[in-house]
């Protein structure tokens, strides 16, 4: 490769990265290129040069693709938040669907995956009884990403930095791509409008009475950032706002004035004084309200906090975990497990339909908050354990001799402990339901599961993230 740094030079992009950026390739050469478009001819010029792959900076779009549409956001570009605003969602959602299907086939070495579109699904399911008479019906189907319906603004949580600007005015937004810059923009188009209007109150509420942004460098002036959550379903507003310190001056009359905010339910304060990147502190100041909100997803209903996880988006998340729930097929007499389990969002869906369920958990306040919101939905058959899943699950069942029917795992990224797998398979339960967020490690996971007595029937992604490279897949196995 004859190019060096500052030169430009023209390429074809033809792939995308796990973190969004185009790929093109100039004599077997690779050059990752931020803001492109599978599809796009471009001019880029030359950033960073390793041995075999490089990084370019887009200059210009010489020949854009069918896929490329014209940001929304104004910031799209300097954010990073959004990596593939530029492209259609459709093509998005093809993305996604192609990525997880190509892992499969690739790391997972499911050759028989056989992409279905809606109508045909019924063939794919075909009742167990058919299946051994025909071995060619048990081929696994994957089957159509379910898409968003309105992708716009599906965040129900946002955090936003403060800080001043070269002219010492008091500005929020976010930070520029990998730096501690704020670019001033109150208007994120993947969160709820409230946010611009909280925003406002609190921007103009700092400039009357004179109250300083945190200073990173310096570590001085009070107000670090603002954290807002919406219930989708119930209508209800959260602000915590994140000082470093134990009180704000005239905190009366910022509550007085948050209120004015429709659904403003609950106003905190969290106090945070380390000089870190770590957003909240650990003590919370309720100033208004309960010190939480209420939301449900389907019928379940939530108490969120300031610290409590909560999943980003509700709507999507009732249907990946509904999808979950279908492939668990249970009938009210199963013994289910739910590992990686969190504030048991899946266990609680899972506990209307089965006899029994058993959720792990690492993060121990998770698991609180999972046994608070069995409790406040009146679940009495689901039962929660703090532990590594990998720890947790073999001395149930070895030590305590707890079967189960149908094992559901949602893990982190780095998917399932071997351990785990190891001990699922000694368990041995009818049917495995893995609901995953990075499909490298969930087709790792699938070829092991496989290679020792289970089989894939189904696979179907769900998009939770629009304009962001992730996208959730859940996979139904059962035992050979
Ligand atoms: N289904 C959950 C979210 C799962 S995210 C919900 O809706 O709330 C993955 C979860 O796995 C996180 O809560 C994380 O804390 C937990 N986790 C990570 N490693 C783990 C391990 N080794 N054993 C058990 N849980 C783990």
């Amino acid at each position: 490769m004859n190019l060096k740094k500052n030169d430009t030079f023209t390429v074809t992009i033809e792939d995308m990265s796990d973190d969004g950026a185009g790929i093109g390739k100039l004599d077997g050469y690779i050059w990752f290129i931020k803001d492109t478009v599978i599809g796009d001819r471009v001019e880029a010029k030359v950033m960073k040069m390793k041995k075999s792959y490089g990084f370019a900076r887009l200059m210009k779009v010489t020949a854009p693709s069918p896929a490329r549409v014209e940001p929304l956001c104004p910031a799209a570009r300097r954010c990073g938040g959004c990596q593939l605003q530029a492209m259609s969602y459709e093509e998005q959602l093809k993305f996604k669907e192609n990525k997880v299907y190509n892992n499969l086939i690739r790391i997972g070495k499911l050759e028989g995956l056989r992409r279905v579109v809606e109508e045909e699904t019924d063939k794919g399911e075909a009742e167990e009884g058919e299946l051994s008479e025909d071995r060619r019906a048990f081929r696994p189907v994957f089957l159509p990403i379910i898409g968003m319906e309105n992708p716009w603004r599906y965040r129900n949580k946002a955090q936003f930095p403060f800080g001043t600007d070269k002219d010492g005015k008091v500005v929020t937004g976010f930070y520029a791509g990998r730096t501690h810059t704020i670019i001033p923009q109150e208007d994120c188009l993947l969160g709820v409008e409230e946010n611009r209007d909280i925003l406002k109150i609190i921007r103009d509420f700092m400039d009357r009475f004179n109250i300083r942004p945190y200073d990173e460098t310096s570590c001085e002036g009070l107000v670090r950032h603002v954290l807002i959550r919406k219930g989708f379903a119930t209508g209800e507003l959260m602000v915590c706002l994140v000082i470093n310190g134990s009180r704000i001056p005239y905190q009366e009359k910022l509550v007085e004035e948050l209120q004015s905010a429709g659904g403003m339910t609950s106003i905190s304060l969290s106090v945070n004084r380390e000089r870190t990147n770590v957003i909240m502190g650990k003590e919370i100041i309720h100033l208004f309200g309960p010190g939480y909100i209420t939301d449900f997803i389907g019928n379940v209903k939530y108490r969120i906090s300031p610290l409590s996880f909560y999943q980003v988006n509700p709507v999507q998340t009732e249907k990946l975990y509904r999808t979950a729930l279908e492939y668990a097929g249970l009938t009210g007499n199963e013994v289910v497990w739910d590992l990686y389990c969190g504030i048991g969002t899946i266990s609680l869906f899972l506990a209307q339909k089965a006899k029994k369920v058993y959720g792990v958990e690492i993060v121990p306040q998770a698991v609180e908050d999972a046994r608070r919101n069995a409790q406040i939905n009146g679940i009495e058959n689901a039962e929660f354990f703090v532990g590594k899943a990998e720890e947790v699950l073999p001395e149930e069942y070895e030590k305590n001799g707890i079967y189960g029917d149908v094992i559901v795992v949602d893990p982190p990224r780095k998917g399932c402990d071997e351990k785990c797998l190891d001990t699922i398979v000694k368990m041995g339960p009818e049917r495995v339901v893995y609901v995953s967020c990075d499909s490298a490690t969930l087709a790792r996971d699938v070829r092991f599961l496989c290679d020792r007595g289970y089989e894939v029937r189904k696979v179907r992604c769900c998009d939770m993230f629009f304009s962001t490279v992730h996208v959730e897949t859940v996979v139904l196995m059962s035992k050979r």
